[in-house]
């Protein structure tokens, strides 16, 4: 375990519902992982992360002592609800996560496996986000910021601002709102205003921006919370307009000034080909004719025709329409003509794993699906394969394709998003614009194209995509920023707030 001491007196607590290795469903996971871990060695930030106790989190690999059991905590629609808390660390840290065990409202056995009766499937992180601010007191710790993980989390920002502000142990807290996805918003039934502890009237002014009868939780947040970012710089941009905005364009460009885009990192430990223990055959930049080794094991591994020389492109990913996989799938007969193979590891939509099924069927020596979440194979796949695919409609950020150029794996993605700022076309992967089959097609036909025909210049692209870095350490920084910036607009929000109170 790192020895970390903690010299700056800032206090961050993050509030999610992933937290990789512990519990991963997909990027926010990774980020969770990695940013309070990066916040506390670089800046020496006191982090604490509170997250849903799951059933599938493995106490044996994580191991968690129990440190409060059984205590009541006053839910905001009146009544007590019995929980208890285990602690443990972001593996080879001492960042605490604090892990809330509460079957009544998480009862399923994955990250998103809940359901409370009659309610919108967001109120198990609603509850998790008013627990978690109920044990600060119990803690007898308190954040200067509390970090809130998308929409999920939305309510810290709104309750801070109502029912808590006018309590001195909670007024000073600032929040930072970090819209992981913009599509994940939840919106709730004016029915279920009751459940959050709060009147009709607290909602008033956005229902009457937003037109609209229900409360979107998402945006209620982007109104409340004391700094907004998401996930990369031109995602921000893009979220400022009509076509990727999901509705809240308008909203994000009115509070433009408390707005930013932080580009995620990964945590380079966890993705390294020298060390990474799903990576069968080791190597690096100067070793790395023995990626071909790993691609051997892939090809044996899923059935495939045996050869080094035929390209083996992959894709992993959630199955979800954001993912660009119905391009994926217009392209497939022609990437199998083209001699390339193709490896998916997905998990989500019965639709869209149908697609890949047939296709696997159809082309067993070509095509192989993985229906599932495996985050070992993901990494064994990164390894072996020479291409990934990530033509998505929008990406707030995307790692798939940071992690598969530290793996020497080109990726081929449209420029939207963090796409847009990680892959550089011709340089560390292949761009492609517009989402269509045929721009699509031409950017892999260009991949595979360098890839039989240029050899060198396809091994100097594989080793300027090993060496670039998006490690967490500029991004942190940039955190750092925002958390004491959010703390700046919460003092000068407290005295715009007291100035009308004196007035009145
Ligand atoms: P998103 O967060 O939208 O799912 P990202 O590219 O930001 O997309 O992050 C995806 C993360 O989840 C990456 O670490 C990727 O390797 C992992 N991942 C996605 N699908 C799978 C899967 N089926 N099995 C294992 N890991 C997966």
């Amino acid at each position: 375990m790192n020895k970390i001491k903690y010299k700056d007196k800032l206090k961050v607590l993050h509030i999610a519902s992933e937290l990789t290795p512990i519990a991963k469903a997909g990027g926010l996971g990774d980020v969770v992982g990695a940013l309070p871990k990066e916040l506390a060695r670089e800046f020496q930030i006191e982090n604490r992360v509170i997250m849903p106790k799951y059933r599938s989190i493995d106490t044996g690999k994580f191991p968690a002592e129990l440190i409060i059991k059984d205590i009541k905590i006053k839910m905001p629609y009146g009544r007590w609800q019995k929980i208890s808390v285990w602690k443990t660390f972001v593996p080879e840290t001492i960042v605490p996560v604090y892990l809330i065990d509460c079957p009544a409202f998480f009862p399923g056995e994955g990250v998103y496996d809940h359901r409370i009766k009659n309610l919108h499937q967001t109120f198990p992180f609603f509850y998790l986000s008013w627990i978690a601010l109920n044990l600060l007191k119990s803690f007898d710790w308190f954040p200067d910021v509390i970090h809130c993980h998308d929409g999920m989390i939305g309510m810290i920002p709104k309750w801070l601002k109502t029912i808590y502000i006018k309590d001195p142990f909670y007024s000073k807290i600032a929040s930072v709102f970090t819209i992981h996805n913009l599509n994940h918003q939840p919106i709730i039934k004016l029915s279920e205003i009751k459940y959050l502890g709060l009147k009709r009237q607290a909602f008033k002014k956005l229902r009457s921006f937003l037109k609209r009868d229900d409360i979107n939780i998402s945006a209620e947040a982007i109104d409340n919370a004391d700094m907004i970012n998401t996930v990369s710089p031109t995602y921000a941009r893009e979220i400022m307009t009509k076509k990727y905005g999901a509705g809240l364009h308008r909203l994000l460009k009115e509070n433009k000034k408390r707005f930013t885009g932080i580009l995620n990192g990964i945590d380079y430990s966890n993705f390294d080909p020298r060390t990474n223990d799903d990576t069968p055959v080791k190597y690096w930049i100067d070793t790395l004719d023995k990626k071909n080794e790993n691609k051997l094991f892939l090809q044996k591994r899923f059935g495939l025709t045996q050869s080094p020389d035929l390209p083996l492109i992959c894709a992993v990913t959630r199955l979800t329409p954001q993912k660009g996989l119905d391009l994926i799938g217009d392209v497939l007969k022609e990437l199998v003509n083209m001699g390339a193979q193709f490896i998916i590891l997905g998990s989500g939509s019965e639709k869209i794993e149908k697609i890949f099924i047939k296709a696997e069927k159809e082309y067993p020596k070509s095509v192989a699906a993985e229906m599932k979440f495996d985050a070992n194979l993901a990494q064994t796949i990164y390894a072996g394969a020479d291409m990934l695919l990530m033509p998505s409609r929008f990406e707030p950020c995307g790692l798939s394709q940071i992690i598969a150029m530290r793996f020497g794996t080109i990726p081929i993605v449209r420029k939207t998003g963090g796409l847009a700022d990680t892959v550089r076309d011709g340089y560390t992967g292949f761009v492609f614009r517009h989402y269509d089959k045929n721009a699509f097609l031409w950017a892999i036909r260009r991949a595979v194209d360098v890839y039989y025909n240029q050899k060198d210049y396809w091994r100097r692209m594989q080793i300027r995509a090993m060496k670039k870095d998006f490690s967490w350490k500029a991004s942190a920084k940039k955190y750092l920023w925002a958390y004491k910036k959010a703390i700046r607009n919460h003092r000068e929000y407290l005295r715009a707030e007291n100035d009308q109170d004196k007035k009145s």
